[in-house]
């Protein structure tokens, strides 16, 4: 049988610990042996990026910059404790947020939907996608605490022109402020990105917050979505999708009564909350993707879900482990479709699509991790190891070929 090629490099971000044990048998098992492709290597695993004062990881992101698409393992973001487990310079910053900077993109997480697992909220027959801005808002917030009477104002010392004063509060006793901001700039690449991955997955797109209350800062969020949409209006018409925008609370309710199949974009604590609900309400972590998008139409596809430490320390003891490797194949698969999409090669895409299809025939035979045996109706009598979940696949792969 003869191998599928890919006419462009795909850049490959190896990680940590257990992520990196399943990486290697992911591609080892289910990807080279099928395809034939240029792969470009980064280690990111933590002693890498040690070793070269984060270098490798500025490099990376430059990387999926200049070929479009990149697929990711889960990597340690270091805390003190890390420090001193690996022996590091420093508390090296997360990867992922340095990627995210460089890139300017922001994150959609996609749940992996089967049929012998039934989401909490039964309306949900379709993945529902959240979209979070990453940039302002709480997390870039200023606060303080007052402890007596007194007058807070907002001052804004615009450069050559007059001071604006606005009174917060007249505080006649104790309280608190807090003073948040966003960047026209980043609300609209976030609007793009949102913009290209409904365009790309061919979802609707909804957009909400509160502007019937917040009229100016919410408000400027709501425009300049309805102004990126609407210059995309051809696109969108093509694609057969639409853009609605909801007040937050309308689309929370909305949400429990759909059958899913949209793109739901939020601010940055909205989206923190109900990226949290989404995930849960669909099930397991270890069926969850994200997938990084530049405004610029550039992708990193990954798994939710971190380095999973604990299992890590027994497969280190030598107990048998068994691990969900469902969300880092889809981000390879994801990342092959991608590739076969940009390239204008529907052999490669078809390749994703059928490893996609292996996994989740895998599962709805139940052949299962550990993780999704007490999600499943009906419970399969025994779950599977890590690496035999992995063989499962590949056999199954072989034989549709
Ligand atoms: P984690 O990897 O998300 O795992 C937490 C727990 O969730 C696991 O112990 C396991 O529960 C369950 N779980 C997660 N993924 C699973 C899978 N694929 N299969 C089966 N169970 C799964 O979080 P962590 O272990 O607390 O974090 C480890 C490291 O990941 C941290 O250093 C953090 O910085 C990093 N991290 C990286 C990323 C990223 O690169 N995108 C994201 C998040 C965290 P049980 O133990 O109960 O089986
Ligand atoms: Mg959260």
């Amino acid at each position: 049988m003869s191998k599928i090629k890919l006419k462009t490099p795909l850049v490959e971000i190896d990680g940590d610990e257990m992520t990196r044990i399943i990486w290697s048998m992911i591609k080892e098992k289910l990807i080279l042996p099928f395809l034939d492709l240029e792969l470009k290597y980064f280690d990111l695993g933590i002693s890498e990026r040690d070793r070269t004062d984060d270098r490798v990881t500025t490099e990376a992101a430059y990387a999926i910059r200049d070929y479009g698409v990149g697929v990711k393992c889960a990597t340690i973001t270091p805390d003190a404790e890390r420090v001193t487990e690996y022996h590091l310079k420093k508390a090296w910053p997360s990867p992922n947020g340095r990627i995210r900077s460089i890139l300017d993109g922001t994150v959609f997480r996609k749940p992996i939907l089967v049929s012998n697992i039934t989401p909490a909220i039964r309306s949900w027959k379709k993945p529902i996608v959240i979209g979070r801005h990453a940039y302002g808002d709480l997390y870039r917030g200023v606060e303080l605490v007052v402890d007596r009477p007194g007058r807070v104002e907002l001052v804004y010392s615009p450069e050559g022109g007059a001071e604006a004063r606005l009174l917060v509060h007249d505080f006649k006793g104790p309280g608190i402020v807090m003073g948040i901001h966003n960047l026209d700039k980043s609300i609209r690449s976030f609007a793009r990105s949102c913009i290209t991955y409904a365009l790309s997955e061919k979802m609707d797109l909804w957009f909400s917050v509160k502007d019937t209350i917040s009229k100016k800062y919410h408000a400027r969020f709501k425009e300049v979505f309805a102004a990126e949409t609407a210059a995309r209006r051809a696109e969108f018409d093509a694609a057969g999708i639409s853009y609605r925008y909801l007040l937050i609370d309308d689309a929370a309710a909305q949400t429990m009564k759909h059958p899913g199949g949209f793109l739901w974009a939020l601010t940055n604590y909205e989206g923190d909350v109900f990226s949290d609900v989404v995930a849960s309400g669909f099930g397991s972590l270890g069926m969850m993707t994200s997938v990084l998008v530049s405004p610029n139409g550039q992708f990193e596809f990954e798994a939710a879900h971190g380095t999973v430490r604990r299992h890590y320390y027994e497969h280190l003891k030598g107990n048998t482990t068994s691990t969900n490797s469902v969300a880092s194949i889809f981000a390879w698969t994801g990342a092959i479709r991608k590739r076969g999409e940009l390239d204008g090669t529907p052999e490669v895409t078809r390749f994703g699509e059928t490893l996609e299809r292996c996994v989740i025939d895998c599962i709805e035979a139940g052949i299962v991790t550990k993780d999704l045996v007490p999600l499943m109706e009906p419970r399969p009598p025994r779950h599977r190891s890590t690496e035999e979940f992995i063989d499962a696949v590949a056999e199954r792969l072989a034989q549709s070929e």
